[in-house]
């Protein structure tokens, strides 16, 4: 069981619908299926425009940075995908500041209020919705108005690569909203979206800068439902595949089964005596502090063949983090959290009664 916040599993449907033959990309018939991509995308994403770039999670943050800012961005660090952003603008040369806190910590945000005031370089503020590494969530919507209340052509680049599928995203102030194929969209590596604000896209008309990753090209072609580059053919195919079969289920009910989920995720393992590592967790996974992460994760995989993800850096050996994103079954997270309880029992640390998947149904059905 693949339960590791990225990559998630790949629904059986999702990979019969990408085996068929290769398709050319300029063709009428490839055109097709990206415009119906496109138009489903644009739906989930809810912004009036979209990209979708063949690369990973980390081209789209480098192509936004890169696009989106003219002098000087704002990056916001609680953990390693934040740190990104400044490495990013380090390899670009465009200036930033950083916000930095711990991973367990979400931003202030009277600290990106204050920043903005004392700095009018700022043009561009680049934050995680949920910062992975924590698996915590930064008050991005609110940060997004009270900074554009402040200064309205400040662009605000949201990474939304595990929160985009996962919950619904006011956009209303966001200009660049980012995901990845490989988490919440439960495909393969290798594509990456971007939503855009009217904003945004205004932007691009006089900023865009690179050649691959420029994103004044790609939204000219892909308007026209073509790509500059080759498509990543297979993947657009598999990303229609998937977004008609949430919308048919609903979007609302996706989130709204992810939440219980989470939910009942964090209070099973807390009635175990494991506490969630954020102080504000996100819902596209549980992360839990224990010393002894390794040692369960070891005992959950080769013995109750459940694969959760464990920390980076300082974290590793510290934090284990278990993926609510996609289309995960109630029983598969309930069973989930009963051999975490297992493995405890396993490890000597706690004796095994049942409690974790008692309270995971008493909050799923509650
Ligand atoms: C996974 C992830 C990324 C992108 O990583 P890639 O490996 O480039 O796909 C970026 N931000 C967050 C928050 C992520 O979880």
């Amino acid at each position: 069981m693949l339960l590791t916040p990225g990559p998630t599993p790949v629904p059986e449907f999702v990979r019969a619908a990408m085996a068929t033959e290769t398709l050319h990309h300029r063709t009428p018939e490839f055109e097709a299926i990206f415009k119906n991509t496109r138009e489903l995308l644009l739906e989930i994403l809810d912004m009036p425009e979209a990209l979708m770039l063949s690369s990973s999670g980390t081209g789209a943050m480098e192509a936004c940075v890169l696009n989106l800012t003219a002098k000087k961005s704002l990056t916001i660090n609680s953990g390693k995908f934040g740190e990104r952003f400044g490495k990013i603008c380090k390899a670009m040369n465009i200036p930033n500041t950083e916000i930095k806190n711990p991973w367990d910590t979400p931003v202030n945000v009277e600290d990106v209020i204050n920043a903005v005031k004392n700095d009018p370089e700022i043009d561009s503020i680049c934050i995680q919705i949920c910062e992975s590494a924590g698996g915590l969530r930064h008050p991005v919507e609110e940060i997004a108005a009270k900074v554009k209340a402040i200064n309205s052509d400040i662009i605000i680049i949201a990474d939304g690569i595990t929160a985009v599928g996962v919950e619904k995203i006011d956009t209303t102030n966001i200009d660049a909203l980012i995901t990845g194929s490989q988490k919440a969209l439960m495909l393969p590596p290798g594509l990456a979206m971007i939503g855009l604000s009217d904003k945004a896209v205004a932007k691009l008309e006089t900023n865009a800068k690179g050649y691959y990753f420029n994103l004044a090209t790609e939204l000219k072609n892909q308007r026209k439902n073509t790509t500059a580059w080759t498509a990543a053919t297979t993947l657009i195919i598999g990303l229609g595949a998937i977004l008609e079969k949430i919308k048919a289920d609903g979007f609302e009910n996706l989130y709204t089964d992810t939440k219980k989920r989470a939910e009942a995720s964090r209070e099973a393992l807390k009635a175990i005596g494991l506490p969630v590592y954020p102080k504000t967790p996100a819902d596209s996974m549980t992360t839990i502090y224990s010393e002894k992460s390794n040692e369960i994760r070891k005992v959950l995989k080769n013995k109750y063949d459940v694969n959760i993800a464990g920390g980076q850096d300082d974290l590793n050996g510290k934090i284990f983090r278990i993926n609510h994103m996609g289309l995960v079954a109630s029983f598969e997270a309930s069973w989930a959290v009963n051999a975490v309880e297992k493995a405890m029992d396993d490890l000597g640390i706690r004796t095994f009664d049942g409690t974790a998947n008692k309270v995971f149904m008493e909050t799923y059905f509650r």
